[in-house]
Formats: structure tokens, sequence, C-alpha cells
């Protein structure tokens, strides 16, 4: 069976390993001309104040792609400047996602805040060479002293501090003398500016916050302006791509570098960030959902967060192609999710092997079968890949099915089980359905009675009797008990970043992300299954066994993806008709 191809409506499929980007052409030229010695040197910068998620595998596979194919190399660098937000069990999970990803920084793994007496020298210079200074205005103040889009800012009654009040103030407000927000210190640069950014930023405050790394150590934390352009130079990276969105910081970034003395000055530039429909890439929002339990945690498998999607059974290839694919560019777009779904099914499709499992079981007696006789019946491990092999299925008188693969009154076009219907069971027989129990409270259907055919054996009639339903199928009692969860998009809403006044995004949550599947029968060769196994079950898609939740004897699994399902197709053919 070929991998269904869904309709992506606003993204071109490119083949992977094939996509080229603009970052390419810049650093081809930069070799050309012989710039920083021919070297390639980028760095993945996370701060650790969340786990990272599919958007920071754009930025992952992009700095250290980068650096894999130009022979160059790629740190890992923590920005953390923020004490107040930043933890070590962050730490921890971005180095676990970043290696499970497939990518190696060996032993270049540095942290912002090993920078901080370089930066504090830094910062001294700039003060002595009149280009910085302290200021004392309030936060408010500093605020309408700013300026507007449209109205200049004005400047700062501290702004012409002599430089010995400003060392002498910023030695003082390093050794603790201020409470936080009584001072910060300032680039002098031009409170006129049309870049706001430029309007004196500040690149010091004081916050008598405890850093996970530094301890107390410090009391003033150096601002991301200052802090990023300066921990580039320092590794000596040559090539320091970021998001869009710091565009308007690029000119302080070269202005930091400009006006110190440096040997390195990297070259920022900017591309696109990945946002995805359905979901939300922001860890501001992540973090909500996680802390107001809207999710079960951080690897919960409906989130986009790097350990949710392994806990769902994403693989490392299929999000690295699947990167590979959006390529890299200048404009901001949405990714349709289901171009992620389709490179997971695409890179599961030759790996998972397959396998029978009903969701919703139906049990099914065939009556013309010996009470106490079972066999064994050969079945493909994986059709895309011989090498995988066969394995036995248990067959006997007693089976499960799916209970939407039969139709008391079937419509036009379906073409499993109904009343004196013959279907083929998958790697097993022809059967026909001879009778059927019901409830005599509920009406609902709860058994059926069929009849097989032996000479059908294996799924083939000797006659060459066709049958247009192929079902699959679990004998009782050999089947395992086992959990599914099944999974839906997070949010109704293609975009939940767009909300309406006075909404909030979790409005668009979407009520049925989850449904919890607790009766579920699998065939016996599953009882082998370790955590984070993957497997196709027939006709339903791919499931892996849920790593945190799943013991040896209390199975459980969940839903990675669907296959197509052309039946659904179908029916919505039929309901746009309105037949
Ligand atoms: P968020 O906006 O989700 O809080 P962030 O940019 O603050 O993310 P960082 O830890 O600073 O998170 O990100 C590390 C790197 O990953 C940065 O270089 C950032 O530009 C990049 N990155 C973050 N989100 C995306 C995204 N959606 N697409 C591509 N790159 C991203
Ligand atoms: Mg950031």
């Amino acid at each position: 069976m070929k991998t269904p191809n869904p309709s992506i409506k606003e993204n071109k499929i490119a083949e992977p390993g094939g996509s080229t980007n603009f970052i390419k052409h810049i650093i081809e030229e930069d070799l050309k001309a012989g710039k920083n010695n021919g070297k390639v040197l980028t760095r993945f910068p996370p701060e650790p104040n969340g786990y990272l998620h599919i958007g920071h595998a754009k930025s992952i596979c992009l700095n250290f792609g980068l650096a894999a194919e130009y022979n160059g190399r790629c740190n890992l660098r923590y920005d953390d400047t923020d004490p107040s937000k930043e933890s070590i069990e962050y730490v921890a999970s971005i180095k676990e996602d970043v290696r499970w990803l497939g990518f190696d920084w060996q032993d270049r793994e540095y942290y912002a805040s090993d920078y901080f007496e370089q930066l504090f020298e830094y910062a001294v210079q700039l003060i002595k060479a009149g280009d910085a200074y302290v200021d004392s205005l309030s936060a408010a103040e500093i605020r309408e002293y700013r300026g507007t889009l449209t109205r200049p800012g004005k400047n700062s009654p501290y702004r012409e501090r002599s430089i010995a009040e400003n060392l002498d103030l910023f030695e003082r407000m390093r050794a603790g003398e201020f409470k936080d927000g009584e001072h910060v210190l300032r680039a002098k640069i031009d409170m006129a500016s049309p870049n706001m950014i430029m309007r004196d930023p500040t690149l010091y405050r004081i916050r008598h916050v405890s850093h996970y790394r530094t301890g107390n150590m410090w009391c003033i934390y150096p601002m991301y302006d200052f802090t990023h352009c300066l921990s580039d130079s320092i590794e000596g990276i040559t090539h320091s791509n970021c998001t869009l969105e710091f565009e308007s910081n690029r000119e302080i970034y070269d202005w930091v570098l400009d006006h110190l003395e440096v040997d390195c000055h990297p070259q920022q530039i900017e591309f696109a960030r990945l946002n995805l429909s359905f979901t939300v890439l922001s860890k501001r929002k992540l973090i909500r959902l996680v802390e107001d339990g809207h999710v079960s945690g951080w690897d919960d498998p409906r989130l986009p967060t790097i350990s949710g999607l392994r806990r769902r059974g994403y693989t490392p290839k299929a999000i690295r192609n699947f990167c590979d694919r959006i390529g890299v560019a200048k404009a901001d777009s949405t990714v349709d999710m289901a171009l992620l779904e389709y490179c997971v099914r695409e890179d599961l499709n030759k790996c998972a092997p397959r396998v029978m499992g009903v969701l919703r079981p139906l049990k099914v007696v065939i009556d013309n079968y010996p009470e106490n006789g079972e066999e064994a019946l050969e079945a493909v491990n994986n059709p895309e890949d011989p090498s995988m092999g066969t394995r036995n299925v248990p067959f006997s008188r007693e089976l499960y099915i799916e209970q939407d693969d039969f139709m008391k009154n079937p419509p036009k076009k379906f073409f499993r089980l109904a009343p004196g219907r013959e279907v083929r069971l998958r790697y097993a027989y022809f059967i026909t359905c001879v009778d059927v129990v019901k409830d005599p409270d509920s009406g609902e259907v709860i058994e059926l009675h069929c009849t097989y055919d032996p000479a059908t054996r294996g799924g083939d009639a000797p006659d060459g009797r066709k049958v247009k339903g192929t079902l699959h199928w679990v004998s009782a009692k050999h089947a395992i008990a086992a959990q599914v969860r099944l999974y839906d998009h997070l949010f109704v809403k293609e975009n939940p970043n767009e909300v309406e006044a006075d909404q909030d995004f979790t409005a668009y949550l979407n009520p049925t992300s989850i449904e919890i599947l607790a009766d579920c029968k699998l065939e016996p060769s599953l009882a082998a299954a370790k955590p984070a196994d993957l497997y196709q079950f027939e006709r339903l898609g791919y499931f892996c066994v849920d790593s945190k939740d799943a013991r040896p004897d209390a199975l459980v699994f969940n839903r990675t993806v669907t296959l197509r399902d052309t039946w659904a197709k179908i029916l919505k053919a039929q309901k746009k008709k309105g037949t």
C-alpha cells in the first residue's frame, strides 16, 4: 500500500535533501569571498525557560544542518540571562531533545551565564568610552521618555552623568547596594532613532534573584541585546541565524560589536519562524497549557513539544524530513499540520511492523468452525519491506472485529460486513454473516454469527470469487487487552493565536482532543511490545507504546497518526452532495 498523500493546499512538498535556502546562498558567497577564513560556525541558542517545540526543531535542523553541510560546527548555547524563569530541568530536557533529533554539539556546550564576568568587563568598556550610562529613571518614566513610533523620545536627565560617576554607580549596582529597578545601565545611542530599539536600550538591570547556575553571585543581569551578540562573538560564530522578530534588533547587535574591541563580528541573519496550524508554538502559551492543567505535562502527546511528539510516536527522521521540506524563507507563513503528519506516515510506512488490533470490539462466532479448534495463520510484517518477514497469528472460533465494520442496514458503498454479506478476514478466511444478536434492552448489536469457507484459507477463494471488504480481526481467546489513546488537534481553530477581543487562546482548545479506549483487543504478538515501539495497526493508523503509562501487564498505546480513511472521505463527499 502506498502512503496516502493528504491534500496539502499551501505547502509544496519539496523532496527532502533537495531544498536549498537563502542562508546557504549567503554562506556560499562568504566562502567564495574567503570571509571568516573559510569557516562556518553556527549555534543553537535556546533559553532554558521551557521545553523545545517543533519550531525549535526547525532552528536546530537549520543550524546543525548548515554546520554539517559546510564542514563547520554548531554550538549548543544556553541563553540564560533571565534567572526568574530558567531551570536545570529545562536545560536537561533541551539536551535530551537535541540529541534525540540526531544532532551532536560534542564538547561545545556553552552558557551565556559563563560569560557574565566578561560581559561585565565589556559594559565597563562602553561606559569608559562614553557609550553607556547609568539611568535612574523608574521603569514607567523610561517608557514615557522613550516616545512612540511617531514621536521621538527625549533624553533622560541622567544621560550626561560623568564617566567616573557611571563607573562608580555600575560597580555599586553589581555590589548589591541598590534595589531592583533603582538603576539600569543603558547604551547611549539616539533617543530620536526611527528604530525604537536604538533609543538608548537597557543593557543591564538589577534583579535580586538567584540564578540556577551562578547562584547569588550576581544581582545585575545583562539583557538579550547585549548578551547575544557578545556571546556569539566570544564563541567565534560566523553566521548568527535567528527568527524574523529580531530583524530590528540587528541594528543594536551590530552597534554593540562596533563599539567594542572584539575579534569577531558575526553576521545576524533572520529567517521566518515556523507556525503550524491547529497548535501554538510559543513557550509562553505552552507553559500556560502545562501549568493550568490543560494537558498532562510538557510531554503530553497532543503538544507540539519535541517530548510530546516523541511520546506520540513521531520519529526524529520524520521531523528532520519535515524541517527539510518546509525550507527556510524570509517571509512568515503557516504550515499545514497535515504536512507534518504526511512526513510521519512516510517514515513509519517503511519501518513500522504491521499488526492487527481491534479498538472497539464486536464479538464474532464462526458457527461452523470446530469448538476448540485453533490454527496459526501466516501474516506479512510489512509488505513494503519483505526482509521484515512474517509471523503467525492465531485463529479460533471466536473473534473480535471492529464495531464499525458491521452495519445492519448498510448504505451503498459500505463494503464491509452486513447480514448475508461475505467478506475476507485478513490472512484468514472468507466469512459470511448469518445471524445478528442484539441486546434485548438497548437493541445494540452485541454479537455476530458467521460461517467460514475452509477453502479460502489465507484469504483467497480457489473458485476465483471476489469479496469487496477485507477486515482486520483478533482471536478472542488469544487477544491481549490494551488501552488505546486517540488524538485529535489540540485546538479547533486553525490559528488559535488569532484571538477575538476579550478572548483567550485557551477558548479554542478542542474538548475532544483525546479519546481513551479502555477495552481494545490486540493480536498476541504484541505481548512483547516495549515502551516507544511503533506499529501499524492495519487499517487504523500508526501506534506507539506509551513510554510513561504502559506496564508489561497493562499495555497503553498512543495513536501516532491515522491512515487515510477512504470511507470517511466518501461519507464527507456524500454529506456534501446531500445524499
Ligand atoms: P518562543 O517564542 O516560543 O518563546 P523563543 O524564541 O523565545 O521561543 P528561544 O529558546 O529563545 O525561544 O529559541 C531558541 C532559538 O530557536 C532561537 O534562535 C529562536 O529564534 C528559534 N525559534 C524559536 N521558535 C521558533 C520557531 N517557531 N521557528 C523557528 N525557530 C524558532
Ligand atoms: Mg527567544
